[in-house]
């Protein structure tokens, strides 16, 4: 049976014309699906109860259904462990800050990038998400936020997966969420992150989608960054920045770089000034996030005051920086931990799914 869930207007209108149905119906299953989130082909009232048997059998609601849920106690940082019909599970983040509701959601299943620092690559990756999967994940906190007469302002792709490693369904998603009949979210509120993949970052600025781009730096030499991130080893730090520049020109939109800190591996002054001088005249600036540990790295958090001082040193330079707030460390707001501690908890049911996958990459 196939998935309805994800489907574009277009798409659906094709399907129906050739049940054949009315064209209008697949706007109003559009509406009951993205505005109204329809769990079940029975909820969708207006749509005579034949009509709704015969979808019914033709089609099925791929939705997630929720694993865990964890709160803050900060009040603004919940964390979602949302599991696929087929056992994958995935992690999505609301964040209540200042400036609105702001939602970090995953691309994969896994990633297989395999940086050091980073829980979402210990168990490889299982498989991409569909742009259907990723909408789910959107509509899931959209719902609940609802409730609460809130809405989702901002999106970063910054869960766990490498979103330009499953370019296509990712462009797909980023269209559906664009679209007035889904969420009508403006590309400018939609932040992309990336490990540095970079044909698919020369081919994402000629897409047309004004979204920003992240660039997860870490590290502001050739060696260093191998060290963290394997993927540098095919796409070098130096062409990792060109092709930020170049992303920068096209689209008019300020580069992110995200270097995460880490003490006594790339927290000294000396990066600090390497890092000033790579990035000197771009349109760009540097988000610092001091590293949540993870256990099975070994990876330790700086101290406050060398956080502060390897900031003082890149706005010295003319780079624009800031420290990341913290937000819900205590319910393992680092990519890829609530599902590893679910891995590793879950020795019979739907995840074993994931095992299985990780065994074999
Ligand atoms: S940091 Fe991002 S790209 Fe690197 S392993 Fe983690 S999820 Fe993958």
């Amino acid at each position: 049976m196939k998935n309805i869930f994800g489907m574009t207007l277009e798409t659906m209108q094709e399907e129906f014309a050739a049940l054949p149905l009315e064209k209008y119906r697949a706007k109003q299953v559009t509406e009951w699906l993205y505005k109204k989130y329809a769990k079940h082909f029975s909820d969708m009232t207006n749509l005579p109860k034949t009509l709704r048997a015969e979808l019914s059998m033709k089609y099925r609601i791929d939705v997630p259904s929720l694993r865990t849920r964890l709160d803050a106690t900060d009040g603004r940082t919940s964390k979602f462990l949302l599991a696929f019909s087929d056992g994958a599970a995935v992690e999505a983040v609301l964040m209540r800050q200042p400036y609105g509701n702001s939602i970090c959601i995953s691309t994969q299943v896994g990633c297989s990038m395999g940086c050091s620092f980073c829980a979402s690559t210990l168990h490889g990756l299982a498989r991409d998400l569909t742009p259907g999967e990723m909408l789910a994940e959107v509509l899931f906190i959209e719902e609940l936020l609802e409730k609460e007469d809130e809405k989702i302002d901002t999106m970063v792709l910054m869960g766990s997966g490498e979103p330009l490693m499953n370019y296509a369904n990712v462009v797909h998603f980023l269209h559906l969420l664009h679209e007035e009949y889904v969420m009508n979210m403006s590309y400018r509120n939609i932040t992309l992150s990336t490990s540095g993949i970079v044909p698919a970052m020369n081919r994402l600025a000629s897409e047309g989608m004004p979204i920003t781009l992240s660039i997860s730096l870490h590290a502001p030499r050739e060696e260093l960054r191998s060290k963290l991130m394997p993927i540098n080893r095919k796409y070098p730090l130096a062409d990792v920045v060109a092709a930020g520049k170049s992303y920068a020109e096209k689209t008019g939109r300020r580069i992110t770089y995200e270097y995460i800190l880490i003490r006594d591996v790339n927290d000294s002054e000396r990066e600090a000034k390497d890092l000033a001088e790579l990035l000197k005249g771009q349109l760009a600036s540097v988000n610092l996030i001091p590293i949540n540990p993870v256990k099975e790295r070994g990876f330790e958090r700086p101290s406050a005051e060398s956080t502060a001082s390897f900031c003082r040193i890149l706005t010295h330079h003319h780079i624009t920086a800031t420290v990341r707030r913290e937000m819900g460390s205590d319910i393992q707001a680092a990519c890829g931990q609530l599902r590893n501690r679910h891995i590793s908890e879950n020795q019979r049911g739907p995840d074993q799914f994931i095992l299985k996958h990780c065994n074999r990459l």
